[in-house]
């Protein structure tokens, strides 16, 4: 079902020439135009300009890549499926929409015709000319418009049915869009978790060797600034101080040595 709606979503847009092009496009996978001129049996020029109508509505996406001998860029395409039923889905709309105003305008206003030529003028048109024909001479007849709405009325019901056949396809690829948005958020938290935990361990990590560097590392550079600061100002208070410090320091070592 998909494939025949989106069969006619080409035929509308580049011609019923064209629709075969649908086998070779993919709703997931970039194909290579040369692989879809190729399998179509049409010139790359030819397949292009397809493809290149089918862009102009955004139907079709695509990606290029540059061949690093010959200098040019070969596409790869890839058909957008839920767009493409969008687009259908509207034109079908305004088709209906079309058939209703002309309903209305048959159910509400008179027209003529003439039998010989088979000829429709409106009732204004019919009294201008004196409702006779203006080819033949022949007398307008009043049309009967049974038969026309019926045939209107019958078309605005089979399009509805359509709609709703596409309008299936369009939840299930919305769907499908929707599940594929879940999964990459998903995916996106659980590198970002990832992340978090692997900044956090590194983290962790520098800590550790911060304090493993901290008693070697404060101890010179508190006894640097002392010995400074304290020359300056009272020599002799520095003399008591580090003669008081350097027994305590000792005796620590030698109990531990014990
Ligand atoms: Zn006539």
């Amino acid at each position: 079902m998909l494939k025949t709606f989106l069969k006619e979503v080409i035929t509308i847009v580049v011609g019923k020439q064209a629709e075969d092009i649908i086998d070779m496009l993919d709703g997931k996978k970039y194909v290579n135009e040369f692989l879809i001129a190729k399998k179509l049996g049409i010139t790359i020029n030819q397949t292009r300009n397809i493809l290149y109508k089918i862009a102009d509505q955004g139907l079709i996406s695509y990606t290029r890549k540059k061949d690093k001998r010959k200098g040019w860029y070969t596409y790869f395409w890839k058909i957008e499926i839920l767009k493409s039923l969008e687009f259908l889905s509207e034109i079908l709309n305004n088709r209906i929409i079309q058939l209703k105003n002309q309903i209305k305008s048959r159910e509400t206003k008179e027209f003529y015709i003439c039998e010989q030529c088979n000829i429709e003028v409106s009732a204004e048109n019919a009294l201008l000319h004196d409702f006779t024909c203006n080819e033949c001479g022949e007398v307008y007849s009043l049309k009967d418009n049974t038969k026309l709405l019926r045939e209107l009325k019958k078309e605005i019901d089979r399009l509805e049915e359509k709609l709703k056949l596409i309008q299936v396809e369009i939840d299930k690829e919305r769907d499908k869009a929707e599940k594929q948005r879940l999964k990459e958020i998903k995916k996106e938290e659980l590198e970002k978790a990832k992340k978090k935990a692997a900044a956090a361990a590194k983290r962790r990590a520098q800590k550790k060797k911060l304090e493993k560097q901290k008693p070697v590392k404060k101890k010179p550079v508190k006894k640097k600034i002392e010995r400074k600061k304290v020359p300056v100002k009272k020599k002799k208070v520095f003399k008591k101080k580090s003669a008081k410090k350097k027994p305590v320091k000792k005796n620590k070592s030698i109990k531990r040595k014990r």
